[in-house]
């Protein structure tokens, strides 16, 4: 029997607000546990909660963003449950009447380095606001007990949940689907996607079936998986369990399930009968929430470029394969280094806009190989990058000016790195200038004709690869200053 898998993915993204979705404490990763926190996050008897406008700004430009319609009106609800990190007995969210709904985004899927990619496109159901809970720390107390405890510093901060629709079939579009949402709401600017601090997390639904079959298989759910590694063995596993369970003759079961990171299984952690029933009803203390029109076109209006909407433009605008494009729009920085090592680099080299997709490539392999490379090496950021956009374009164009020879640039580059140097001052400095001149080459290139004779030899009897061994001896010699192009013109000159 041949099954499909169908997933569906809940995301839960924190929001950038200053404050909590209620109250005006401070939104901070790492403070002292419990110090961020007021009468109305601890759920003190009698407050009255005020909702933060910049938090539905945010949740309004992620429904602009992923086609979503907004609803001019939403109403929050309780969700009733009781958890020790949960002081309120109940959570604040959105239920029958969500801010926003009916959107899509599209993901693309396959091999960019081959060119091989489709595009697919992924249903969202809705978007709802809510407020966060706080961590449970499990540790050990006095008397080497186990012991928890509770930091309430998350308690009542504003998220957003985007729910899919079941609209993916294997773990590989789960993962590019949530690449593309996170990708989204980093160029956004409303979430910082740390999925190690839980900022952006995510639980999947997920069932097979016969392929052909219309209806749904049995689901299950899989909880909280906090990086993309987790989510994807989480969902192979998963899926493979579910395939012996029926092959085997039996039921699944529709439960909660969590993934051991250590021993890459799920484990049940509750069935459909221990299920909450959260008795979701209207919060009381929260009028319904009016989007009005005018939020809606401001937001509309501070709409950044969008990642496909960048990366599109990349192919059309430079003519970037989509793979180039692809890594370069990865992240909103990354776009932005290159997009001004581009002008940088064009306009010291006075290249005319047409010409601009020839330099376009030559600014995205040394972003893409060396820059990353070195970036990678240090474990940096390109926010961090010590190079600025305008020193890599000057040095990318003392190459093309054949001022330094490629090889000797990479190096140059590992210097700007690591000092403040600028390429002109290293390249001076270390009297790196590429050598092109014929006179002084060709001495070079005599004495290594001379010390391999037996190549020569080999060359002159019809083996012309060997003009790559003689190129190389050359710039071995010359530490990597040698102009490349010249030295081998010499020495086909001289092997006649
Ligand atoms: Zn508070």
């Amino acid at each position: 029997m041949k099954y499909e898998t169908v997933i569906g993915l809940e995301v839960h993204a924190q929001l950038l607000t200053n404050s909590k979705l209620f109250c005006s404490c401070r939104v901070k990763f790492g403070s002292e546990p419990n110090s961020e926190v007021c009468p109305i996050c601890l759920g003190m008897p009698g407050v009255l909660p005020v909702i933060n406008r910049r938090a539905v700004e945010y949740a309004v430009k992620m429904a602009l963003a992923t086609d979503c319609t907004v609803n001019e009106k939403s109403v929050f609800s309780r969700k009733n449950y009781f958890y020790p990190d949960l002081p309120k007995g109940y959570q604040v969210s959105q239920f029958d009447l969500p801010v926003a709904e009916h959107g899509h985004i599209d993901i693309e899927l396959g091999d960019p380095r081959k060119d091989e990619t489709e595009i697919k496109r992924i249903g969202i159901t809705r978007i709802h606001m809510e407020e966060d809970a706080g961590k449970l720390i499990h540790g050990e107390g006095a008397d080497d007990k186990d012991i928890s405890y509770v930091d309430l510093n998350r308690t009542g901060t504003a998220l957003i949940e985007i729910v899919s629709e079941p609209d993916m079939r294997n773990p590989e579009e789960a993962s590019a689907y949530l690449k593309t949402i996170r990708d989204i709401l980093l160029y956004l600017g409303i979430c910082d996607g740390n999925m190690q601090e839980g900022s952006f997390r995510c639980d999947a639904n997920i069932s097979i079936r016969p392929v052909g079959q219309k209806e749904l298989g049995t689901r299950t759910e899989l909880k909280n998986m906090n990086s993309f590694k987790f989510i994807r063995d989480a969902l192979n596993y998963e899926i493979q369990r579910h395939i012996d369970v029926i092959e085997g003759g039996e039921k699944i079961i529709q439960e909660t399930r969590l993934f051991d990171v250590q021993k890459g299984v799920t484990r049940s952690m509750r069935g459909k009968e221990e299920a909450h029933d959260y008795r979701y009803h209207p919060e009381p203390d929260l009028l319904p929430l009016i989007v009005p029109n005018e939020l809606i076109e401001k937001a509309r209006g501070e709409m950044p470029e969008l990642p496909t909407e960048k990366k599109n433009r990349f192919m059309d605008e430079y003519k970037l394969p989509i793979y180039d494009a692809g890594v370069l729009t990865g992240s909103k920085e990354m776009a932005k280094y290159f997009e001004e090592s581009l002008t940088a680099s064009c306009k010291l080299s006075g290249i005319p806009e047409e010409e601009k997709p020839k330099q376009a490539k030559i600014t995205s392999n040394w972003v893409m190989g060396e820059l990353t490379a070195l970036l990678k090496e240090n474990s940096l950021d390109i926010s961090e990058c010590k190079v600025t956009p305008k020193s890599l374009a000057e040095l990318i164009n003392m190459v093309s000016k054949d001022t330094i020879s490629g090889k000797v640039a990479k190096d140059v580059l590992g210097e700007m790195f690591s000092s403040d140097k600028s390429a002109e001052e290293i390249v001076k400095e270390k009297g790196l200038v590429q050598i092109s001149d014929t006179g002084e080459l060709s001495a070079v290139i005599d004495k290594i004709l001379s010390d391999n004779a037996d190549s020569v030899e080999k060359y002159k009897a019809g083996k012309t690869k060997l003009m790559g061994f003689f190129v190389g001896e050359v710039m071995k010699a010359t530490k990597g200053q040698a102009n490349p192009g010249v030295a081998s013109k010499l020495i086909k000159d001289k092997l006649g």
